[in-house]
């Protein structure tokens, strides 16, 4: 019987991307399979890190890395690696911070919410964050002005689509604060599909979840220089206790990485690009819906569907149309920051064909 069944559970299409209140993505049954073995086994947890490190460097070319319990740990234990090094002593003290640098610098337009505000992640650690430039944007030099004041640790951008304001340079400011002698985190929670290019900004560190894309269990890879990798493991002994990667959740990363590695990128786009073919095959037609393939604003390797629906021409609003799509079952949820100015956005990396096929006969019965 099904979990669904069982427990008497709603079925959900997730056509919204990789978002934690509907389960974010499906691991394959590859992936799966080494979760559920791994349950059923002991294993020695630092042995199990270092493969980790091991698969995460071969995978992203990065000097070493280490599993956290999910990207916002991963980004609180990376902010109080920069504050307390590989010092046992310190980073027991955590989260007071007497003595060590704990001001950490980030745009103002990077001060995300992506179900938590990214400010109380930095204050998860101990440390204060301090924002530079304003919402409209933060040139180099009003980043240079606030590194340059005293105590910080790091600087902490954000990689995302949730960035508000003119996009900020990531490598500039890098180089930024490294002429300042401050590690740069880049929480890249998404991008899994690019950490090469994060870490090609000269990243001292890059966060990524690990269930967003790359489809594991619940995890949170933080990826980069040796010495501030093991600053977060040594995090494990202190505040990180409550941020742990479990057994099941190393292996499940490992076996994700594995089979990331063996699949053939351009397939995969191909794969994708179809679905996109396929859903605006389906929708073409409709009375005031004008459909078109959007790129990812980030760069990664797909696109989204956008719906456009005309006020006097379709038979419902895109706000209208969002909350029907989510009325019946299974219920299919969408990216909802267009609505308001009548945009409804798919995103169809978690869909299979039949789902796309499935979410296009339900907009033809409620928009024909
Ligand atoms: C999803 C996300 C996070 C949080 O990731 P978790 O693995 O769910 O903790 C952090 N930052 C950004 C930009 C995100 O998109």
């Amino acid at each position: 019987m099904s979990l669904h069944r069982r427990y008497g559970l709603t079925r959900v299409i997730n056509a919204r991307g990789p978002f934690t209140p509907i389960g974010v993505s499906r691991s394959s049954g590859e992936t799966a399979a080494v979760v559920a073995e791994a349950l059923s086994h002991h294993f020695l947890l630092d042995e199990l890190q270092d493969r980790a490190s091991e698969s995460i460097s071969r995978f992203t070319g990065a000097e070493a890395g280490t599993v956290t319990h999910c990207a916002a740990a991963g980004i609180t234990l990376a902010v109080a690696a920069a504050m307390t090094g590989r010092s046992a002593e310190r980073a027991a003290a955590l989260p007071v911070t007497e003595g060590m640098a704990d001001r950490v610098v980030l745009p103002a337009g990077h001060a995300v919410n992506y179900g938590q505000s990214i400010l109380q992640a930095v204050r998860l650690s101990g440390a204060t964050p301090e924002l530079a430039g304003t919402e409209a944007g933060c040139p180099v030099a009003d980043l240079e002005r606030s590194l340059a004041s005293t105590h910080v640790c790091c600087l902490l951008l954000v990689a995302s689509r949730l960035t508000r304001g003119e996009p900020v340079d990531l490598a500039a400011a890098v180089s930024a604060a490294h002429r300042r002698g401050v590690p740069a985190i880049v929480d890249g929670a998404a991008q899994d599909l690019r950490i090469p290019d994060l870490l090609g900004t000269g990243a001292d560190i890059v966060v990524v979840s690990g269930q967003k894309y790359l489809a594991s269990p619940t995890a949170g890879l933080v990826v980069g220089r040796r010495g501030l990798v093991e600053a977060v493991r040594a995090q494990e002994k202190g505040i990180g206790r409550a941020m742990k990667a479990s057994k099941e959740a190393i292996l499940g990363v490992m076996a994700a990485i594995d089979e990331r590695e063996r699949s053939e990128r351009d397939g995969w786009q191909r794969e994708q690009d179809r679905k996109v073919a396929t859903f605006l095959a389906r929708v073409d037609g409709l009375a005031g819906v004008a459909a078109r393939a959007v790129p990812d604003p980030t760069g990664l390797p797909f696109g989204r569907v956008h719906l456009r629906l005309d006020g006097r021409d379709a038979r419902l609003s895109a706000e209208a149309l969002a909350v029907a799509l989510r009325s019946g079952s299974p219920q299919i949820h969408v990216m909802e920051h267009g609505l308001s100015s009548g945009d409804i956005v798919f995103e169809l990396v978690q869909l299979s064909e039949d789902e796309v096929r499935a979410v296009g006969r339900r907009l033809t019965d409620l928009l024909d």
